[in-house]
């Protein structure tokens, strides 16, 4: 009896939209964060599922890190049963004695960033090894203690009996990748100050930091997107900053079709065809994390061309304006971004950030290693 529970997809068949990984790509841009800061160690950030790649292919290109750092409990523990024995830090902390316990048990690193979870900690039995971050709030004022108590909560944090060496001293920037704004160099100061004469390792810079500031490239630093080949900065690429995109999202051109002058094109008419000519339809919607918000007019690649994208995104498809590639025929592939379609430049047309994208991109997408 076949189980329609488990449906077996195979990718030689694959007529919807694929990501392309391409591993090679990660070391190339995990090496260019070392280079920028060749005496800092590095924690790979592969939260959201290595964001959108694939949490346990990206530990795998991205092992010579120093670390992994995660935003749930449960890609810890992913990463720990795959067999991965780096150090690993949970950004947000626990917030049970269970988790507390889970977390230890695993020697996972956690972030202290609240009176609660300092509680915590320093209620939990001896010999539980917990490796612990206290996060400073140096200007986000999102999580992390105050300057004001840093001093003191470090001082309860080395003596709680649950902590398994040094505690590590971190803050998050909040505009980085703003080089024009003074904020960046508030929080530096702050969490200088607050943290002066404190024997520990510390650790401030994301990717922005990494590539804008450093003054942010302290013992420890904390590179996201920029390990994906994709850039912080509203203004530039990765490419640009010598990075290289790993994700290729790519679907295939299920339809060509003439249609007459003034047919209007898709969900709610939003296009009319200027004249009779050619439209094509991708397979590949907003199910797959194409933004439904792209307006007319954003560029896929379809063979060696751009074409636009016309009426609206729907779930499983777009539309194409051919009119730019005759020899387009069904079958063939369309780029929806990578190398040659940066997701910075649909992350700009849909008033959005690539973050979003990449993080975004459908969990019946298959991820597929180059
Ligand atoms: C997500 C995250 C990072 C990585 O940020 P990027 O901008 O992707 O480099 C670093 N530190 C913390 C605390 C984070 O939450």
């Amino acid at each position: 009896m076949s189980s329609s529970l488990e449906p077996v997809q195979s990718t030689a068949t694959q007529t919807g939209a694929v990501a392309h990984i391409d591993t090679s790509a990660l070391t190339h841009n995990l090496a260019r964060a070392r280079a920028l800061a060749p005496e800092s160690r590095v924690l790979a950030v592969i939260k959201a599922d290595g964001y959108g790649h694939g949490l346990l292919p990206c530990a795998r290109a991205l092992g010579s890190a120093d670390g992994f750092a995660v935003a749930r409990m449960g890609e810890a523990q992913r990463l720990r049963s795959a067999g991965f024995s780096q150090r690993v830090l949970v950004l947000p902390g626990v917030f049970s004695v269970t988790e507390l316990e889970c977390a230890a048990a695993a020697r996972l690193d956690v972030v202290v960033h609240s009176h609660e979870q300092l509680q915590l900690v320093e209620q939990a039995g001896d010999g539980l090894q917990l490796g612990v971050w206290l996060k400073v709030d140096s200007g986000m004022h999102r999580l992390g203690f105050s300057p004001a108590d840093v001093k003191e909560v470090f001082r309860r944090l080395e003596q709680a009996r649950a902590v398994r060496g040094t505690v590590k001293l971190m803050t998050h920037l909040a505009d980085a990748d703003q080089r024009e704004l003074a904020g960046t160099r508030d929080q530096l100061r702050c969490f200088g100050e607050c943290t002066a004469g404190l024997a520990a390792e510390r650790s401030m810079a994301n990717s922005a930091g990494l590539l804008a500031w450093p003054g942010t490239r302290s013992d420890w630093v904390r590179p996201g997107i920029m390990l994906y080949g994709v850039s912080p900065f509203a203004d530039r690429t990765g490419s640009e900053l010598g990075l290289r995109p790993a994700m290729t999202l790519h679907a295939m051109l299920i339809s060509v079709k003439e249609v007459q002058a003034g047919s209007a094109i898709g969900y709610g008419a939003t296009w009319l065809a200027p004249h009779s000519m050619s439209v094509g339809a991708a397979s590949i919607g907003y199910a797959d994390g194409f933004p439904r918000n792209a307006p007319n007019g954003t560029l896929l690649g379809v063979g060696r061309q751009q074409v636009p994208l016309v009426g609206r995104v729907s779930m499983d498809t777009v539309t194409l304006d051919l009119r730019a590639a005759p020899g387009a025929r069904p079958g063939m592939r369309v780029t929806a971004w990578g190398e040659s379609n940066p997701v910075e430049n649909l992350a700009r047309q849909c008033r959005t950030i690539p973050y979003e994208l990449l993080c975004r991109v459908g969990s019946r997408v298959p991820r597929i290693l180059d």
